[in-house]
């Protein structure tokens, strides 16, 4: 059969499947980590690396693994997935079209009987979207070392069920996390391939993206403390008023992105005021903001930028203001080679394709900085994600396993 066909269909059936393991009766798709909606994906994707001829099993933190050994022992290992579970009401599409195409990518490496160079390794990530534990990235971390006795112990659910419990549970002895650890520098690369989520590919009528960077990061949470006071009696001049204050940093926000011209973004999604009453001047308002680039020097940029003004706006009034950094991550980016392989098999089929910057974090990103790692998208339509209406077309997903596929064959004769 025809390549593009077979992994179409291929695709299509996995998927079909996978869909199913959802709550009962919920909207979209729901797979939290460790649940029974999660075994029953886990075991299908076992079996379906093991039709593909990989040796399959599950680990113990529920990342489902396939693994194809190379002519030679003890030689290094391609790695290539995604995740497998969701957000709450999620789609049918995020993370898990990057483990039903690796599962391709193996099952096409193995049947073209070409000499293997390296070892292949797919994996079904468990719990990167950290809507459990607050802390996404639970497999991939484990398999890079970075989760201990510590990080079990004290991530807990909204019920204070740790991870280490649920471990238990899912029949594993979290004793051992520590062993899952790989050894990164037998590693040779790392592959995801994952739907854009968001609208660029679309709108551009683009086919595939590839990756060069995970954007940085910083949250933070801002709290203006003012003074309440009289809506009516109090003169404009002789006000503290923390509304006002905070207003007038947050609608520079995106000036203060824009000025970056890397496509660096900011966002304030929440915002708080007390007492919020109609005719009380604010004592205090919380906002947060969400700052991200491809550069990290522009993080710093936007953040100096919005602190200047809070300066400025608390000092002229005799406000305060509070900077509680919650989050703060460098920008990760994706290996050269691997991109200029990728964009040449475009080329070759005459895919059109755009390199891009991924906004959101991926299970590459915990691997990008120790091991050369490279990211595919494919197009969202209309960049929705993370809800019912997600969906992204099987041609694409084919595709994008086809240019992944061929890069992993160049690679397994390289010298
Ligand atoms: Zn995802």
């Amino acid at each position: 059969m025809d390549m593009m066909l077979k992994a179409k269909e291929d695709i299509k059936r996995r998927l079909e499947y996978l869909k199913t393991c959802t709550i009962a009766n919920g909207k979209g798709v729901t797979r939290l980590p460790f649940s029974e909606e999660a075994r029953k994906a886990a075991e299908y994707l076992k079996k379906e690396m093991e039709q593909a001829g990989l040796e399959a099993y599950i680990d113990m933190v529920g990342n489902v693994r396939g693994f194809l050994p190379a002519d030679e022992p003890d030689s290094q290992v391609i790695m290539m997935g995604s995740h497998y579970d969701t957000v709450k009401e999620g789609g049918e599409y995020d993370g898990i079209t990057g483990v039903v195409c690796a599962i391709q990518v193996a099952d096409f490496v193995k049947r073209s009987g070409k000499k293997r160079k390296y070892a292949l390794e797919i994996v079904a990530f468990n719990d990167e979207e950290g809507m459990m534990f607050g802390s996404g990235c639970l497999g991939s971390k484990a398999l890079t070392g970075q989760v201990d006795q510590n990080y079990i112990t004290s991530l807990t659910d909204e019920n204070g069920i740790s991870i280490r419990e649920w471990m238990i549970k899912w029949g594993s002895d979290p004793d051992k996390i520590e062993e899952l650890k790989l050894n990164l520098e037998n590693v040779r690369a790392f592959f995801e391939i994952h739907i854009e989520q968001g609208p660029v590919l679309d709108t551009t009528k683009q086919e595939i993206g590839i990756v060069n960077c995970i954007v940085g990061l910083l949250r933070c949470m801002v709290t203006v403390e003012g003074r309440a006071d009289h809506a009516g009696t109090t003169p404009m001049h002789m006000r503290k008023d923390a509304i006002e204050i905070a207003s007038k940093t947050i609608s520079k926000l995106d000036e203060f992105a824009l000025e970056e011209q890397n496509g660096s973004v900011a966002t304030c999604g929440f915002i708080r005021a007390y007492p919020n009453a109609m005719n009380v001047i604010a004592s205090k308002c919380e906002f947060t903001m969400d700052i991200r680039s491809p550069k990290d020097i522009s993080i710093e940029n936007m953040k100096e930028k919005a602190v200047d003004l809070l300066e400025y706006h608390t000092d002229k009034v005799g406000a305060s203001y509070k900077f509680d950094t919650k989050l703060r991550q460098k920008p990760v980016y994706m290996n050269q080679r691997l991109i200029d392989m990728l964009k040449e098999k475009c080329e070759k089929h005459q895919y059109q394709y755009r390199e891009m910057t991924s906004g959101a974090a991926h299970d590459a990103m915990v691997f990008a900085d120790k091991v050369d790692t490279v990211m595919v998208f494919v197009p969202s339509k209309d960049g929705r994600s993370h809800c019912p209406q997600e969906y992204s077309s099987y041609a694409d997903l084919a595709k994008a396993t086809q240019i992944v596929f061929e890069t992993i064959c160049d690679m397994m004769s390289e010298e």
